[in-house]
C-alpha cells in the first residue's frame, strides 16, 4: 500500500468512556465485521476481558475507508495499563481522545492526552455517547477545548453505540492525520508492539513497519539479540488473521509468524530488519516499565512449580510489564516474587495464570518496594517483608511515592483532602477546569494508594472522582515490619511492611482472622503479632483432642479405613508451620485482600 494512503491512529480515553464500542461501529461500517458476526467491544478478546468489561490488552485492526487503509488501536483505559497504551501510541500518527459527554474530562483523559502529546501525535478531540439524555455535549466541548487548546466547534461528537457522527469522523481521520513517513527502498526497520504465544502457531509477533519492506520467507534479524529466523507467515489483522503475500511495507501494521517456539525471542521494543541486508540504527524501543507493587506467587499444588514457571515465561511475552524471579518461602515452598504495575495488572495476572495455564496459586500481601539505609551505611532494596532487616541497625527506610492526580466536582473537595491526609498526603496544588469542576494534586505513598484508596475515594464521592498517579521519587517514612507467629515461629507469608502508625491494626486483625481460620490442633497454640521482639497483639487458639476413630466403635473396617484415608487426604492440603498444621485455604483467606 502506498503509505499516502495509510492512517494510524489509536483510541484513548478515560475507562468506560466507550473506546471498544466506537471502535465495533468503526468495524462495522467499515464492513470488516458484518453485523451477524458483531458482538459488543468485539476486539475484547480474552475472555476475562470480556466478563469484566474492561479493555487489558491493546488490539491493532486494519480497516478500509474511502481508498486509504485506516490501521486502529483500541487500548485500555485502567491507571495500570498506561504502558501498553504508550506503547501503542508510537505505532501511529493520530489519536482520538474520547470524552464521555455525559462525565466531562476525568483523570485518564489528561494522563492519556499527555502521552499522545509527549508522542507528538496530532489530536482529534471527539465528545463520544450524546445519545444519552445525560449527555451535554455543549458544556464539555468547551472543556475538552480548553483543554487541547483549539475551538469548541473543532470538537466532533458521536456515538459509538448509535453510530451517528461516526463516518464524519472516520473521514476526519483520513484528512486529519498526517500519513506515515518511511524510506522504502531503506533496509527495513519494524518496531515490535505486542507478542503473544499461540499454542498452535507458536510466537505471534506484532509489528509496525517504519523503513523499507518485510516480505515472505525472508530470512529476518530481532536486532537486540541478533537472532535471526525465517518469516513462515506475514499478514494483518481486519479483525481476524489475514495472510499478506505482498509483505508489509512502510506504514504498515501486521504480525509475523516465524515458527519459533522460544517465548524470548521476540521482546516488545525490539526491531525487526531482514538478515540480508540489515538496518544499522534501531527504533527507539521502550522504556522499560518499572514495577511498583511486589507479591509472591504460588502453586498450591507444589508439583506444579514447572509448570508455573513455564505459565510466567509464556505471559510475560504478551504482557512485557510483568517480572518475577524464584523465591521460597518456608510456609508456602518454592514460587516467585512477581512485579506488577498495580494490583488490576496483579489480579489480572493471576487470573489469567489459573485460566490460561489452568494453575491453582496462592499470592501472598502485595506491598511496594522499600529502600533501607543501615547505620553502616549498607542499602538494601526490599521487595519481600523476609528481608527487612530486623533488630536496631536501621538507619533510614525510604518509600516510594507518586504525584496523584484526582478530578472532581468541586463538592468533594472537602471529602477527598480528608482522604489524603488520612493517608499521609500532601497537597501540591488545585485547579479548577471548569466552574464546578476541580483538579487536585496531591504526593501520596503508592503503598497507601494501591489498597482500597480509590474504592474509598468513589465511596465517598459517590463515584464521581477520578483517579490518576505516576511514580514521583521516594521519601523517608517510619516503616516496620509486623511479624506473624504461630506458636513462638514467624509466618513467613504473614509478614507484612508497614506504617507505624497502622502496625497495631494489622497485628490485631491478622491474629483475629487467623484465629477463625485456623483449626484447633492437640494442643494449645499462641498467635502473636510482633515488631521485632515486641509482641503487639495476641489470639489463643485452644487445644482438641480429636480422635475420628473413637467413633466408629471399632466394629466397621471399612468404614475406619475410609476415614483413615480422608484424614490422610486433609493433610496433603496442610502446610505445616513447625508443629502447627495449617490449612490451605487459611493462607487462602488470611491473605486475600478483603
Ligand atoms: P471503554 O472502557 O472506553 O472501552 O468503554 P466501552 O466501549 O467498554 O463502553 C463502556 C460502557 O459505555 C458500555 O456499557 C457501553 O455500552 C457504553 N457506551 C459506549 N458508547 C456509548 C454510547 O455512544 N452511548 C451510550 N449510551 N452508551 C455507550
Ligand atoms: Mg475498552
Amino acid at each position: 500500500t502506498d503509505p499516502a494512503l495509510i492512517r494510524n491512529f489509536c483510541i484513548i480515553a478515560h475507562i468506560d468512556h466507550g473506546k471498544s464500542t466506537l471502535a465495533d461501529r468503526m468495524l462495522q461500517i467499515t464492513g470488516v465485521v458484518d453485523d451477524r458476526s458483531m458482538r459488543a467491544q468485539y476486539l475484547d478478546r480474552m475472555d476475562i476481558e470480556r466478563e469484566r468489561g474492561i479493555t487489558i490488552k491493546s488490539q491493532a485492526v486494519r480497516l478500509p475507508w474511502d481508498g486509504h487503509v485506516l490501521n486502529m488501536i483500541d487500548t485500555p483505559g485502567h491507571v495500570d495499563f498506561t504502558y501498553e497504551v504508550s506503547r501503542s501510541l508510537q505505532a501511529c500518527e493520530g489519536a482520538i481522545l474520547l470524552v464521555d459527554a455525559a462525565q466531562g474530562i476525568e483523570a485518564q483523559t489528561l494522563a492519556n492526552l499527555y502521552l499522545a502529546m509527549n508522542a507528538d501525535l496530532h489530536i482529534i478531540p471527539v465528545l463520544n455517547k450524546i445519545d444519552l439524555p445525560a449527555a451535554q455535549p455543549e458544556k464539555f466541548a468547551e472543556e475538552l477545548a480548553g483543554l487541547i487548546g483549539c475551538d469548541p466547534s473543532d470538537v466532533l461528537k458521536v456515538s459509538g453505540k448509535t453510530g451517528v457522527g461516526v463516518r464524519e469522523l472516520l473521514d476526519h481521520v483520513v484528512q486529519t492525520v498526517p500519513p506515515p513517513v518511511g524510506v522504502a527502498d531503506a533496509a527495513a526497520r519494524a518496531l515490535i508492539f505486542d507478542s503473544v504465544y499461540d499454542t498452535y502457531r507458536g510466537v505471534v509477533t506484532y509489528v509496525r513497519v517504519f523503513d523499507g519492506h518485510l516480505g515472505k520467507r525472508e530470512r529476518i534479524l530481532m536486532m537486540s539479540t541478533n537472532a535471526t529466523h525465517e518469516t513462515l507467515e506475514i499478514g494483518v489483522i481486519s479483525p481476524e488473521p489475514k495472510v499478506a503475500d505482498q509483505g508489509l511495507g512502510v506504514g504498515e501494521v501486521g504480525y509475523l509468524i516465524t515458527g519459533v517456539k522460544d517465548v524470548r525471542q521476540s521482546r516488545v521494543g525490539d526491531t525487526v530488519t531482514s538478515a540480508a541486508k540489515s538496518a544499522t540504527d534501531m527504533l527507539a524501543g521502550y522504556e522499560h516499565p518499572k514495577p511498583m507493587v511486589f507479591s509472591g506467587l504460588y502453586p498450591i499444588d507444589g508439583d506444579e512449580y514447572p509448570e508455573l514457571r513455564e505459565a510466567l515465561d509464556k505471559l510475560q511475552l504478551n504482557d512485557a510489564a510483568l517480572v518475577y524471579e524464584p523465591e521460597t518461602s518456608a510456609a508456602l515452598g518454592f514460587g516467585f516474587r512477581v512485579g506488577f504495575l498495580g494490583l488490576l495488572h496483579m489480579e489480572i495476572v493471576r487470573e489469567r495464570l489459573e485460566r490460561e495455564f489452568g494453575l491453582s496459586l496462592i499470592s501472598t500481601a502485595p506491598n511496594v518496594v522499600y529502600r533501607v539505609v543501615m547505620e553502616d551505611g549498607k542499602e538494601l532494596t526490599v521487595t519481600n517483608p523476609s528481608e527487612f532487616p530486623t533488630g536496631g541497625k536501621i538507619a533510614q527506610v525510604f518509600e516510594p511515592v507518586t504525584k496523584s492526580t484526582i478530578l472532581a466536582p468541586s463538592e468533594f473537595i472537602g471529602a477527598i483532602m480528608e482522604i489524603c491526609q488520612g493517608r499521609r498526603g500532601q497537597l501540591l496544588g488545585m485547579d479548577y477546569l471548569s466552574e464546578d469542576r476541580v483538579e487536585i494534586r496531591y504526593t501520596l505513598p503508592l503503598g497507601e494508594i494501591i489498597f482500597d484508596f480509590f474504592d474509598q475515594l468513589k465511596s465517598r464521592t459517590r463515584g464521581y472522582a477520578s483517579l490518576d498517579y505516576e511514580p514521583a521519587g521516594e521519601q523517608e517514612a517510619e516503616l516496620v515490619k509486623v511479624d506473624i507467629l504461630l506458636q513462638g515461629e514467624a509466618v513467613d507469608a504473614f509478614s507484612a511492611i508497614v506504617h507505624k502508625d497502622k502496625a497495631y491494626g494489622y497485628g490485631v486483625d491478622m491474629a483475629k482472622k487467623l484465629r477463625e481460620l485456623i483449626p484447633r490442633q492437640q494442643f494449645e497454640v499462641p498467635i502473636q503479632a510482633a515488631i521485632g521482639a515486641r509482641v503487639i497483639a495476641r489470639e489463643n487458639i485452644r487445644a482438641i483432642r480429636k480422635d475420628v476413630l473413637a467413633k466408629c466403635y471399632g466394629g466397621d473396617i471399612s468404614r475406619k479405613r475410609k476415614l483413615l484415608e480422608k484424614q490422610k487426604e486433609g493433610k496433603k492440603r496442610m502446610k505445616m508451620v513447625g508443629r502447627v498444621e495449617v490449612p490451605q485455604e487459611a493462607f487462602v483467606a488470611a491473605l486475600s485482600t478483603d
